[in-house]
């Protein structure tokens, strides 16, 4: 029987024994010049990794630390070659510009991370490489591929409002066609879904959020199941001179340990929180796959093995200012970007940036909240007194 992920988690990616003994935890390996025993030694060690072997002949190509980690999220994700770089929207930068030529056109799911619109508008249109957006819940994918499409951009759940979106037809229609298919897995963080396993052709992740867990480093992780695609992003990567440090590295693999029971714990808080939300008066809708009255919800069951701490919630008849009142009101939600850490978040999804999303009918915008490893009932009486306090001074 093959070992539950949870197991994987613990195991991988950890060092050789050194002879009969040797550490739990790989060592943080901090180095610019790698050095060589002999030119002859040198030499071989660069034919290797001009082979495509993920072997340091310079300190920018990473250490032991790097390929510990490159190893534990190919075990996660089931693909064969890991890069990491420096944040997740530089792993979203790299792979587009790995892909694309001047001529090419990509095709992206309308809810997508916001900041792929600027890397759109400032880098790939003058690159001559065209972006068109898509809606594949009122849209066939199929009408909107042209006949010099590489790229389909998928992020799954949509970012604000978590979507679900059926990965399948799309790479059907993909493969058909030799289009690339490229997912955003940073919902999933590689423990709730595997697009490599519906066929993806790359999976990327915003490793700065579950992966890490803890609010304190940025990171990204590409991981590609073929070869074709791990040789583009490989020669780009090196062209673009991309180098983490091995303390974020470790640091993010002392978080993986740990994700199964992260995760587990911020579904089920988020859940009762979603649950409450969901019969509160004031509440017009709670946007969050797992609850049963989610649109997404028998999808989700079908593809993902669980839940995060993410969720969005829309207010009856608040206007933009009182959303805000909301966000300002909670003591126990911090105001900021990001997510994936131990603690709760709020972020007002206002209506123009939702206006992008062509699923979105609604005037005053939602609430994003994070909801992290604090005490429900405490987030769920915060929330409470917030919202209260809305509605009284309207
Ligand atoms: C946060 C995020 C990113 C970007 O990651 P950074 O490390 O913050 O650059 C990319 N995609 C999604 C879905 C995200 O939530």
């Amino acid at each position: 029987m093959p070992l539950h992920l949870d197991t994987r988690l613990a195991h991988c990616g950890r060092p050789a024994m050194n002879g009969d003994s040797g550490p739990v935890n790989v060592p943080v390996v901090r180095t610019s010049t790698v050095r060589f025993d002999s030119i002859e030694a040198m030499h071989a060690q660069v034919r290797k990794r001009a082979g495509g072997l993920p072997i340091s002949t310079y300190g920018r190509q990473g250490t032991q630390t790097h390929r510990a980690l490159e190893e534990a999220m190919c075990e996660l994700e089931g693909g064969s070659r890991a890069f990491l770089t420096p944040s997740g929207l530089a792993a979203i930068s790299l792979t587009l510009l790995a892909l694309t030529a001047p001529g090419d056109h990509v095709l992206a799911i309308d809810s997508v991370y916001q900041p792929v619109r600027k890397l759109d508008a400032g880098h790939l249109a003058r690159n001559g490489v065209r972006v068109d957006y898509f809606d594949p819940l009122t849209e066939r994918i199929e009408d909107r591929l042209r006949p010099e499409t590489r790229v389909v951009y998928v992020e799954t759940p949509g970012s604000l409002l978590f979507e679900m979106y059926d990965l399948v037809p799309i790479v059907a229609a993909c493969r058909e066609r030799g289009i690339s298919v490229v997912a955003d897995n940073t919902w999933a963080s590689g423990y709730l879904f595997n697009p490599l396993a519906l066929g993806a052709d790359i999976s990327l992740i915003a490793g700065t959020k579950y992966v890490s867990g803890h609010s304190d480093l940025m990171l990204g992780v590409i991981v590609t199941r073929d070869a074709a695609h791990a040789s583009r992003l490989a020669t780009t990567y090196e062209a673009l001179g991309l180098a983490v440090s091995p303390d974020d590295v470790y640091l993010a693999l002392r978080g993986l340990r740990t994700m199964a029971v992260r995760m587990q714990q911020h579904a089920h808080n988020a859940l009762a929180v979603a649950r409450w939300l969901a019969q509160h008066p004031g509440v017009d809708r709670v946007y969050y796959p797992a609850l049963e009255s989610d649109p997404g919800h028998a999808l989700w069951r079908r593809d993902f093995r669980g839940a995060n701490g993410l969720l969005s919630v829309g207010f009856r008849g608040l206007a933009e200012t009182q959303l805000f009142a909301i966000a300002d009101a909670l003591a126990l939600f911090d105001i900021g970007a990001s997510w994936g850490g131990y603690e709760s978040l709020v972020l007002p999804a206002t209506a123009d940036k939702l206006a992008a999303h062509r699923g979105w009918h609604g005037t005053a915008g939602v609430l994003r909240l994070h909801i992290g490893l604090e005490n429900t009932a405490d987030l769920i009486a915060d929330l409470a007194q917030a919202i209260a306090g809305a509605q009284a001074a309207r």
